[in-house]
């Protein structure tokens, strides 16, 4: 046991037996893709589960940010975070808007919207914010900016499938969320992703937008793009919906693990469940004060390395870093003290449904003295 390594994540998989069934069934119709009954049965369970009105696969999780944008008509300039994963900003770029970095709050490694409003300019059009690691954003402070300034917001909520607050889904707020369903997030099908619209009239339109904009045998109404979710991975879906719950359950025990073991190792700090929140535990983060710890993040993420720990730095080097982006105003480091610091702090724990008691003692002593 001693080579067997810890991955930082590991995919929830459906019962090989069951998924079989359901592919001798796709087999026997040839239907396999293009808005099939498992799509169209994935799409109902999951906005049930989700607590939202509207949603519409897509085959990852980028596409439906590129979509939002398009279906929007997003254009000029939007605010959006540095802390996250390079989708959130590519999707901005590939529509050829010019992302504007503002810093983040420390609370919950989302959008600080108290720093929002000193980034508006007359071409902002959007806020593209973050729900990092799950935790809801500052959702109503955000608003109010959009609000004030009649900017849209579109929320990357890629980390934040089956997040609650007080009852209501983080899904709801804005004016639409992305998901992500990769392999390595609490909910997968393989790959894939979904948007999560308001009202019907959106629905539609997103639908046209991802099937190349058709609208009809005939008739295209938009330079759409294909989105669209095959039914191999929808039936997978329906599969993995069932024991989602199981996995979020498993993730918040190794999170009770982590929290009472490392509570007092000076230097180490992580975020606790807020009351009233409904959790995913999709990311365990712990964040190191070398001075404190008497050891680097980097240091300690080599040493548990060595140990056959792989833990990640999400979200490390910042997004404003990368050649594309660094050039912008508003990725100068004075810009995003915040954000900096926290992205030279963090380590992302192995978290997933599948850690062994064995395996959360072997993460710990890497950390504890
Ligand atoms: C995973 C992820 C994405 C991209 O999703 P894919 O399904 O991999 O395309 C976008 N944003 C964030 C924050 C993510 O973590």
């Amino acid at each position: 046991m001693e080579n067997h390594q810890i991955t930082v994540t590991s995919p929830l998989l459906p019962d090989l037996n069951e998924f079989n069934e359901r592919l001798k069934d796709i087999w026997d119709s040839k239907w396999v893709t293009n808005n099939g009954k498992y799509h169209r049965q994935l799409e109902k369970e999951l906005a049930d589960y989700l607590k939202v009105p509207y949603v519409c696969l897509f085959t990852n999780g980028t596409l439906p940010l590129i979509t939002a944008l398009q279906a929007m008509r997003i254009t000029g300039e939007v605010i959006t975070t540095p802390y996250s994963f390079v989708a959130t900003t590519h999707s901005l770029w590939w529509n050829g808007i010019k992302p504007v970095f503002v810093d983040i709050d420390p609370n919950n490694c989302g959008l600080d919207p108290e720093k929002i409003e000193a980034a508006i300019t007359p071409k902002t059009t959007a806020i593209m914010p973050v729900h990092c690691y799950g935790k809801p954003c500052d959702m109503d402070g955000i608003q109010n900016v959009a609000d004030k300034y009649g900017l849209k917001v579109i929320y990357d909520a890629a980390h934040a499938f089956g997040v609650e607050v007080d009852g209501k889904s983080v899904l709801e707020y804005g004016d639409m969320s992305t998901l992500s369903f990769h392999a390595t997030k609490v909910y997968n099908t393989l790959e894939g992703g979904a948007l999560v619209v308001k009202d019907e009239k959106m629905k539609q339109r997103i639908d046209y937008l991802k099937n190349f904009g058709f609208a009809g045998e005939t008739e295209v109404i938009a330079p759409g793009i294909n989105g669209k979710l095959d039914e191999v991975r929808a039936a997978y879906g329906i599969l993995n919906l069932r024991q989602v719950d199981m996995a979020i359950a498993a993730r918040c025990q190794v999170a009770i693990r982590y929290r009472e073991t490392l509570r007092n190792v000076d230097g180490v700090s992580f975020f606790d469940d807020i009351p009233g929140i409904r959790h995913n535990y999709s990311y365990f983060p712990i964040f190191i004060d070398a001075k404190k710890y008497g050891m680097s993040r980097d240091e300690l993420y080599f040493k548990m390395r060595e140990q056959n720990v792989l833990g990640r730095r999400y979200f490390y080097p910042l997004i404003s870093t990368f050649s594309t982006y660094r050039g912008l105003e508003s990725s100068k480091w004075e810009n995003l003290p915040v954000a900096q610091r926290i992205a030279e702090q963090v380590i992302c724990l192995p978290m997933h449904h599948g850690l062994s008691e064995e395996d959360i003692a072997k993460v710990i002593s890497c950390i504890v003295k």
